[in-house]
């Protein structure tokens, strides 16, 4: 692990009762969320509410997302730690942190400004130096920096931006929530091999949406 967190006893019921018991299995995955401690990356009233089993408001209309879904979409990108990864949608930079810990680097967009600076100013004051920040149309990739051996999307697409797709690395995988409605999309797992793709569509869920600047 790179940051020496304490124990977090809110962590630790956070994965016993959401992850575990839904079936999260990666004990590397499972061993950070329990120590990241996630009540600092909510502030105001909702900070109380920080390990509750479910997506949270952090302002500007955007939201961290649940617990279980953080692990989900994260255990889909089998991490092995020498990965660099394409974020897009930093938000509160929770899911950042348990992506620095368990990759090589992490290259993280958002497209609000404010966001990103709140989340840079405690990633780095945790002592993350892996991490790589951008403010911007994350949907459009970070082309200087590709290609990249996997890549999350923490908003809601209409279909897969085509920039992401050719900013995969060969073997890659890019982790996305596709769906036409606001109200219901599904995790969508893309995989390069060559010039190859495969997709295959998995769990429900309910994203923000990602917005094409
Ligand atoms: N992973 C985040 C966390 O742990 O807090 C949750 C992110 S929130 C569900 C989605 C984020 O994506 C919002 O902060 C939103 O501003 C951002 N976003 C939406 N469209 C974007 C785009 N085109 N480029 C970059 N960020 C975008």
């Amino acid at each position: 692990m790179l940051i020496q967190y304490g124990v977090n006893p809110d962590g630790e019921r956070m994965v016993d009762f959401q992850l575990k018991a839904r079936g999260i299995s990666d004990e590397k995955l499972i061993a950070i969320m329990s120590l990241i401690p996630r009540h600092l990356f909510i502030s105001g009233k909702k900070r109380s509410e920080s390990y509750g089993d479910y997506p949270l408001s952090i302002g500007c209309r955007q939201t961290i997302s649940q617990p279980y879904m953080v692990a989900v979409m994260t255990e889909r990108l089998r991490l092995a730690g020498r990965e660099k990864v394409l974020e897009v949608g930093t938000g509160s930079g929770y899911q950042t942190a348990v992506l620095a810990e368990l990759a090589k680097e992490v290259y993280t967009v958002e497209r609000i400004p404010q966001l990103l600076k709140r989340s840079k100013k405690l990633l780095t004051e945790l002592g993350y130096q892996n991490i790589y920040f951008r403010s911007g149309d994350g949907s459009r990739g970070w082309l200087e920096a590709a290609p990249f051996d996997r890549i999350l999307v923490t908003a809601a697409a209409s279909s897969i931006p085509p920039e992401l797709k050719d900013q995969l690395a060969d073997n890659g995988i890019l982790v996305i929530p596709v769906g036409g409605s606001s109200n219901y999309q599904q995790l969508t797992i893309l995989r390069r091999s060559g010039n190859h793709f495969t997709v295959e569509k998995g769990l429900g869920c309910r994203f923000v949406p990602l917005v094409r600047e």
